[in-house]
């Protein structure tokens, strides 16, 4: 199968690579759409100590059941064709934190395209309790941001907002924008955001979010005037750089909250006497948990939550250069590889745009029995889609058509 494999610092190539072989307990999934995630960047560039080279990334997916493994059942959800996502963070299963709900902070956890080869590729196997089965209306499309809109329900949710706080949101990349979305369902209508990047902040004014500009010494003097010297209860860091970091602390009202969630930086200083006398808690969030991933699925199957906007979607052998532009500064809303894009079919993702909704012809689904079913998935799945494959290669889910 085709992959993009990250093979050294600012390296990545389209290879052909084995499939993953299936475990017992897995499901094949053969990739509609892989986001480019912003912490995938320090890794291109070599700065991650989680993502060493060969490697496959990709940690943000939807898909087709390719085939399941010999001891998952098949139901009417989960059987080949169907379309799905999956939590690519899987934990043990049995320490105190997993059997807690906190999967995200186990000690043995996995992560997709990190410690195992992610979805950068044709064919990924997960297993399968971490499968979710898309609902009917849910493209793949929005399926494939339900990890990044995670990230963002997990982070307001521990900030403990309400309906009177003042927010601001430092980093109007994707989880960003899903944060002031997410900030929006819970009710805060003062809403604050920043970033270098005219476009991504331009499309965050869009929501309604206030712009805050970035002046000589940061944002703390434009923060205060615009809150008449409040200051913000609540602020996140989307970014992680000493310099948002350091700005979302002197933005924030003594008794307030910070918010850290970006990656960019391992060590910052900040001004910790002002931090102890205004009593200002720092919180780290990391990733969801799995009723977070939950509730990002099924905000954005109901459109409660979605990027459309600036979201680009590009066949996997246009990943490095991707990589590379993302890496310097570009400014889309979110980048989603296509690996299935290699027939005629599937190449009509790129028909997807914010005013109609399109889903991808799923795979028909070849009945066959259970021995068969890890053997011969790929190639009687692969024959089904073909078939299946509707003049031009896409069709408009009417379901859809409810945004
Ligand atoms: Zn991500
Ligand atoms: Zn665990």
């Amino acid at each position: 199968m085709k992959a993009l494999v990250y093979e050294a610092p600012q390296v990545m190539t389209l290879r052909d690579v084995p499939a993953p072989s299936l475990g017992t307990d897995q499901v094949l999934i053969r990739v509609a759409f892989s986001g480019i995630c912003g912490s995938e960047l320090s890794g291109y560039l070599g700065q991650n100590s989680l993502r060493r080279a060969p490697l496959v990334f990709g940690h943000e997916l939807s898909g087709w059941v390719e085939a399941l493994g010999a001891d998952v059942p098949e139901t009417a959800e989960l059987h080949p064709g169907a379309a799905v996502t999956a939590n690519p963070l899987v934990g043990c299963g049995t320490c105190g934190y997993c059997i807690t709900g906190r999967q995200q902070l186990c000690p043995h956890r996995l992560l997709l395209g990190a410690h195992v080869p992610g979805c950068n590729a044709e064919l990924v196997a997960v297993p399968a309790h971490a499968v979710l089965p898309l609902p009917a209306a849910m493209s793949l499309h929005d399926a494939a941001m339900v990890e990044p809109a995670a990230c963002a329900v997990q982070a307001v949710q521990v900030s403990g907002v309400g309906p009177s706080s003042r927010a601001l949101v430092v980093g109007a990349g994707p989880i960003g924008m899903f944060i002031l979305q997410v900030l929006t369902l819970h009710g805060v209508n003062e809403r604050y955001v920043s970033d270098l990047n005219s476009t991504r902040l331009a499309r965050a004014v869009e929501t309604g979010a206030i712009a805050v500009p970035v002046g000589p010494n940061g944002l703390s003097e434009a923060v205060q005037r615009l809150s008449v010297g409040h200051g913000v209860d609540v602020a996140f860091d989307a970014v992680g750089s000493a310099q948002t970091r350091r700005d979302c602390v002197v933005s924030t009202a003594a008794g307030g909250r910070v918010i850290l969630v970006g990656l960019h930086s391992d060590e910052t200083s900040f001004p910790v006497n002002s931090i102890i006398r205004s009593e200002i808690s720092l919180t780290g969030v990391f990733a969801y948990t799995p009723a977070n991933f939950r509730t990002a699925l099924d905000w954005l199957a109901r459109r409660r939550i979605g990027l459309a906007d600036g979201v680009v979607i590009a066949p996997l052998a246009d990943g490095p250069d991707w990589y590379a532009r993302l890496v310097a500064g570009e400014g889309a809303a979110k980048v989603l590889l296509t690996p299935g894009a290699t027939d005629t079919r599937t190449k009509t993702v790129c028909c997807h745009d914010s005013s109609t909704q399109h889903r991808l012809v799923p795979p028909r689904s070849p009945v066959r029995g259970a021995g068969e079913r890890a053997s011969a998935g790929r190639g009687a799945a692969r024959a089904g889609r073909k078939s299946a494959a509707a003049p031009g290669g896409c069709m408009t889910n009417e379901r859809e058509g409810n945004r």
